[in-house]
């Protein structure tokens, strides 16, 4: 099955020396090279799972002006394994960043981080405006 294309956010932190995705709710560290997985089956009556919007108009309608331009990570997730529906978007029991936007509002030092996280994960940076 092809996997599923999401649109979320993360913010990030520093570990180990280098810099890590992390999952807002849970705080959850997103590893590198493989998939971030669900600890548990994402069965349909759970609530489980990495979640992820089904456009990048509902992602940035979610958030505010100030976090589009700010420092939290925004980008594009391959979903797989056990998918799930939802109005607005997706809950899976894998996710994996495929891309991360930037855009004109940023200053030139969050872009860096952004460029460097896209390094650490090797997916690209895509420029939103110009
Ligand atoms: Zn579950």
């Amino acid at each position: 099955m092809e996997p599923v294309r999401g649109y979320r956010s993360w913010e990030w932190g520093a570990f180990d020396g280098t810099l890590f995705l992390r999952s807002h709710f849970t705080g959850d560290y997103w590893p590198h090279s493989s998939p971030m997985e669900s600890k548990c089956a994402c069965k349909k009556e759970h609530s489980c799972g990495i979640y992820a919007w089904s456009s990048g108009e509902k992602l940035n309608d979610y958030l505010p002006m100030a976090i589009i331009a700010g420092l939290w990570v925004r980008g594009e997730v391959d979903m797989w394994g056990e998918v799930h529906f939802h109005e607005h978007g997706y809950r899976a029991q894998f996710a994996k960043p495929s891309a991360f936007y930037v855009n004109s509002q940023q200053t030139e030092r969050t872009k860096r981080v952004i460029g460097v996280i896209a390094l650490q994960y090797d997916v690209p940076v895509v420029q939103e405006d110009s």
